[in-house]
């Protein structure tokens, strides 16, 4: 097969693997996913002529096309199916859990409806907000794990209005197209995770005069996105140019989740707390849980916060993360299936040794995450600092066992100057 002549990474030594046509000019090659072999832009509409035209002699829908199979409702987990499968990877977040089931089996359902009567069901695109690392971007990709259907996660903060510097909104199908193997029909029932919503919030309350190149316009871009519409398609994302052959994907049942901290927010949710709460009785004010206005969210927040309306109305399922408390950071660390403690055994066990956390090294991890400020996220990186040497040396040992107690971890972190590189 002809591939890049000599291994270099060098434009013009990349040729097609199934015409051999060098690339040349402004054609598009598009790479395999080994990095090693392409396809021309000729190639890839040749293909998709024939496999059109084989698709319609056999009756079967074709890529592009905006008929994607119907779901069927009986083999589709239940909520609380789904609840139970997000229960053994994420921990707490009953609320969110909630939402998310209910939101992904009426996505279903709207999937397997029957068209042809009035009553249309609208796409369920959610909003999760809650702190960093407490399990919005875990949330969505265990959903995608179960759905078993494609996933993506995109930064909201890359993407820039049509004409700036940054990333077309479109680009981010091309991570889904990416993840669905190039199947359009696949890719239009994924799901696209679009992390930090937040940073897209117009500054300020009042609609811009001036430009807002990575705020409103873009909110404005992802408008037509969440709301169902023929989108065409970078197929290797970026920025658009003239000559580029686009995919035209169809986003009406790409299920669109959205993430963001939104800091600040509690500030907005106490405002309008207080002031509906004045001329209402002493009661309905102390009925309010100040220690935590994030379970008040509600969409006029989002709206103060700077997400335009129009947004907010493509996002109608809108839940919100808990800070994870010391408890659960404990049970992060060993309860759900791919917890951080089980992973660490599962690498040692590899090597035939036994490795075993006491309960006090996992008190005192958990008390570094905490002093450290570093949430769950910190978590990870305490252990892999703790293990680094034990990791280094006992596949060298016959060792059969290795036990990690407090009195050990400490002294891990602190030859690994653990403190001092937080600091
Ligand atoms: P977010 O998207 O809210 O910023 P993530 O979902 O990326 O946070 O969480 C970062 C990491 O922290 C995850 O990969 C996971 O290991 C851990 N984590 C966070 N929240 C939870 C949770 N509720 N249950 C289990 N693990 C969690």
């Amino acid at each position: 097969m002809a591939k890049k002549r000599n291994g270099q990474n060098n434009d013009e030594e990349v040729f097609c693997s199934f015409c051999g046509s060098p690339a040349t000019g402004n054609k598009v090659f598009i790479p395999a996913a080994d990095g090693n072999s392409y396809i021309c832009e000729d190639c890839v509409t040749t293909i998709q002529d024939a496999l059109k035209g084989f698709k319609e002699a056999h009756g079967i829908a074709g890529p592009g096309s905006v008929q994607t199979k119907a779901p069927d409702l009986r083999k589709v987990p239940k909520p609380k199916e789904i609840f139970e499968f997000l229960n053994t990877y994420v921990i707490g977040q009953e609320s969110a859990k909630r939402y998310l089931s209910v939101a992904v089996y009426n996505h279903y359902k709207r999937l397997a409806q029957n068209t042809a009567d009035d009553v249309d069901i609208e796409k369920s695109n959610i909003i999760m907000v809650g702190p960093t690392g407490t399990g919005k971007t875990l949330l969505a990709k265990t959903i995608a794990r179960l759905l078993d259907v494609p996933f993506t996660i995109v930064d909201a903060t890359v993407l820039t209005e049509a004409g700036y510097v940054g990333e077309d909104i479109e680009s981010l199908l091309t991570r889904l197209l990416q993840a669905a193997d190039y199947d359009v029909d696949k890719a239009q029932r994924g799901i696209v995770f679009i992390d930090e919503i937040d940073k897209i919030a117009r500054k300020g309350d009042n609609p811009s005069i001036t430009r807002d190149v990575s705020g409103e316009g873009v909110q404005q871009g992802l408008l037509k996105l969440l709301e169902g519409s023929v989108v065409n398609v970078p197929p290797q994302g970026g920025r658009k140019h003239p000559e580029q052959r686009m995919i035209p994907v169809d986003t009406k049942n790409i299920l669109f989740i959205c993430g963001g901290a939104f800091d600040g927010i509690e500030r907005k949710i106490a405002q309008r707390l207080n002031s509906h709460v004045v001329g209402y009785s002493n009661k309905a004010r102390k009925g309010i849980d100040r220690d935590n206005f994030l379970q008040y969210v509600a969409p006029q927040d989002l709206k103060s916060f700077g997400l335009i309306p129009e947004i907010i109305g493509r996002l109608p399922v809108l839940t919100h993360l808990e800070p994870l408390d010391r408890d659960a950071l404990r049970r992060v660390l060993t309860e759900p299936k791919n917890a951080i403690v089980r992973q660490y055994e599962k690498l040692f066990r590899m090597d035939n040794v036994e490795l075993t956390f006491s309960p006090d090294a996992l008190d005192l991890i958990v008390d570094k995450a905490i002093e450290y400020k570093l949430g769950a996220r910190g978590l990870r990186s305490i252990v892999e600092t703790i293990m680094m040497d034990a990791m280094f040396e006992t596949p060298s040992t016959d060792k059969k066992t290795f036990k990690v107690d407090a009195a050990y971890a400490i002294r891990k972190l602190e030859e690994a100057n653990f403190e001092i590189n937080r600091n």
